[in-house]
C-alpha cells in the first residue's frame, strides 16, 4: 500500500471492507449492554445493525440506530458476539464520525476539535500542576520531552495519555513498580502526545489521523518495538483506529501496544518477591471490561498481593471505563449505586479502581461509604513498600474549590497559574466531574 493514501481514505478502507464482511446476523446486538438502559430492548437487532451499515454509507439512518451508536460504551462485548471480520465497536465509532460529518461541515468540526483538545490541555496542566512541582512533571514525561532512564534506547515506552496525569499518583506508582523490576522505560504522554481521539469525537478524521501519527512516530523508540499503554482510550484508539490505518499507509506497524495490567502480569514471576508486606483488606473490584485481559490481570495481581481478601460483589461489569458510561448517565448513576450498596452489604474495606477516569469520579465518594476508594497500584505498591499520597483524592475531599487553591497556592505561584481560572478548572474539572452526587451535597 503506497502512503500516498490520505489517513482518512485509509480508515474509510477498512470501513468498506467491514461493512462488506457482515453479514447483518445481530448477534453485536443482542450482546451488547447498552441496548435496554438506551431504551432498544424491542428493536430487531438486524435492523438495528442495518441502519449502522445505512449510517456508514450515507451519514444517516434509522434513530434505533442512531441511538445506538451514540449510547456505546465501548464495553467490547459486541467483538467478542461477532464470527467476522468485522469490529462492530470500530464500526459504531465510525458511525458516530459520520453522523458528525453529516451536520456539520468540516471547518465547524474543526473548530470544535479544537475548542476540546484547547480544553483538555489546559485541565490536564492545571490539574497536575496544582498537584506536582517541575521534579515530579519531568518524571511524568512533561515540562521536557520526556525522561529516559539510560541514554540507550528503552526496552520500553510507557504511554500514559493524557488523563491520568490528573490523578498523578496512579501514574507514578506504574513508574515505582517498574523500576524496582528493573524495568528499562522512557515516559510519554500528556497532550503533545495525543491518541487523536479528541479530534475523531466530532468527526475531523484527518487531524485525528495527523495526531495520532505523530504520536506514534515519538513513541516508535523502544528496542522491544512495544509500548506499553495506560490509558483505555488511547488504547482503544490506537489499535483499533490509528495503528491499523497507518499499516494501510506504510505496509507496517511500527509497534505493538499493551496494556499496563497486562504487561505486569506476565511480569508476575518477577513481581511476586517484591510483594513483601502484608496488606490485610477485604476489597472489590470495580470492573471495566473494554480492554480484553485488563480485569482478569488486575484480579489476578491482587489474589498475588499477600492479605488481600478477594470479594465478588457481583455486580455487572460493562464500559471501557468510568467516563464511557456517561453516554448512559441513569443507567451509570444505578449501576455506580448499586455496587455501593453490595459494597456496604458485602462490609469491604475497600472498592478497588483499575483506571483514573473512575478513580476521579469514584473517589469523593469515601466521604460517604464505610469503605475507602483505593487504587490498584496503591495496593501493590503498599506491598511493595511503595507508597505515592493520593493528593487528587485529598483535594476532592474538601469539596470546597476556595480552600482547594487555597491548599495548593504554592505551585500555583511557583507555575505562575493563575488562581481564578485554577479554581474555574478545579470547579469543572474536578468538583464537577461526579457523575453520581455524594449524599450530603457538596460542590464549588
Ligand atoms: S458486525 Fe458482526 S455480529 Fe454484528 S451483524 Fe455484522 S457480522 Fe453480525
Ligand atoms: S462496544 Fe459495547 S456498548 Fe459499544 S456497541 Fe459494542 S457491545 Fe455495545
Amino acid at each position: 500500500m503506497s502512503s500516498d493514501v490520505s489517513f482518512e481514505a485509509a480508515v474509510e478502507m477498512r470501513v468498506n471492507e467491514m461493512v462488506d464482511a457482515c453479514t447483518r446476523c445481530g448477534k453485536c446486538v443482542e450482546a451488547c449492554p447498552s441496548v435496554t438502559p438506551a431504551g432498544l430492548a424491542d428493536a430487531a437487532p438486524q435492523d438495528v445493525i442495518g441502519g449502522i451499515l445505512d449510517i456508514l454509507r450515507d451519514g444517516d439512518g434509522p434513530e434505533a440506530s442512531r441511538k445506538w451508536a451514540q449510547a456505546c460504551t465501548l464495553s467490547g462485548e459486541c467483538i467478542r458476539a461477532c464470527d467476522e471480520a468485522v469490529n462492530p465497536r470500530f464500526l459504531l465509532a465510525m458511525a458516530r464520525v459520520a453522523m458528525a460529518k453529516a451536520k456539520n461541515d468540516l471547518s465547524s468540526r474543526r473548530k470544535q476539535a479544537l475548542e476540546k483538545y484547547r480544553e483538555l490541555g489546559r485541565d490536564v496542566a492545571v490539574l497536575t500542576q496544582i498537584q506536582l512541582n517541575d521534579e515530579v512533571l519531568v518524571r511524568l514525561g512533561q515540562k521536557s520531552a520526556s525522561v529516559s532512564t539510560t541514554t540507550e534506547p528503552p526496552d520500553f515506552v510507557f504511554y500514559t495519555g493524557c488523563n491520568v496525569l490528573k490523578t498523578p499518583h496512579i501514574a507514578l506508582l506504574a513508574l515505582d513498580i517498574m523500576d524496582r523490576l528493573g524495568i528499562r522505560y522512557q515516559v510519554m504522554g500528556g497532550p503533545s502526545h495525543c491518541c487523536g481521539i479528541v479530534h475523531m469525537r466530532p468527526g475531523d478524521v484527518e487531524m485525528s489521523g495527523r495526531m495520532g501519527t505523530n504520536s506514534v512516530d515519538k513513541l516508535s523508540q523502544s528496542k522491544s518495538g512495544q509500548v506499553i499503554s495506560w490509558c483505555p482510550s488511547c488504547y482503544v484508539q490506537f489499535t483499533e483506529t490509528t495503528l491499523p490505518a497507518l499499516e494501510r499507509q506504510r505496509g507496517a506497524r511500527p509497534f505493538e501496544m499493551t496494556p499496563f495490567m497486562r504487561f505486569l502480569v506476565g511480569k508476575l514471576d518477577r513481581l511476586t518477591p517484591h510483594l513483601t508486606r502484608r496488606v490485610p483488606m477485604r476489597a472489590a473490584l470495580h470492573r471495566h471490561p473494554g480492554v480484553a485481559g485488563v480485569m482478569e490481570a488486575a484480579e489476578t495481581i491482587l489474589r498475588t498481593v499477600p492479605g488481600i481478601t478477594l470479594v465478588d460483589l457481583n455486580q455487572p461489569a460493562l464500559g471501557l471505563q468510568g467516563v464511557n458510561l456517561s453516554v448512559l448517565p441513569q443507567f451509570k448513576r444505578e449501576l455506580t449505586l448499586n455496587e455501593f450498596q453490595a459494597a456496604r452489604e458485602a462490609g469491604i474495606d475497600a472498592l478497588i479502581t483499575v483506571y483514573h477516569s473512575e478513580h476521579r469520579e469514584l473517589c469523593a465518594h469515601e466521604r460517604d461509604q464505610p469503605f475507602r476508594i483505593v487504587n490498584l497500584l496503591e495496593l501493590v505498591g503498599m506491598s511493595m513498600g511503595l507508597g505515592r499520597h493520593d493528593r487528587y483524592k485529598e483535594l476532592k475531599l474538601m469539596q470546597d474549590a476556595d480552600q482547594i487553591v487555597a491548599d495548593c497556592a504554592d505551585l500555583i505561584a511557583k507555575h505562575a497559574l493563575d488562581a481564578a481560572k485554577a479554581r474555574e478548572v478545579v470547579i469543572k474539572g474536578m468538583l464537577a466531574d461526579q457523575p453520581v452526587p455524594l449524599r450530603s451535597g457538596g460542590g464549588p
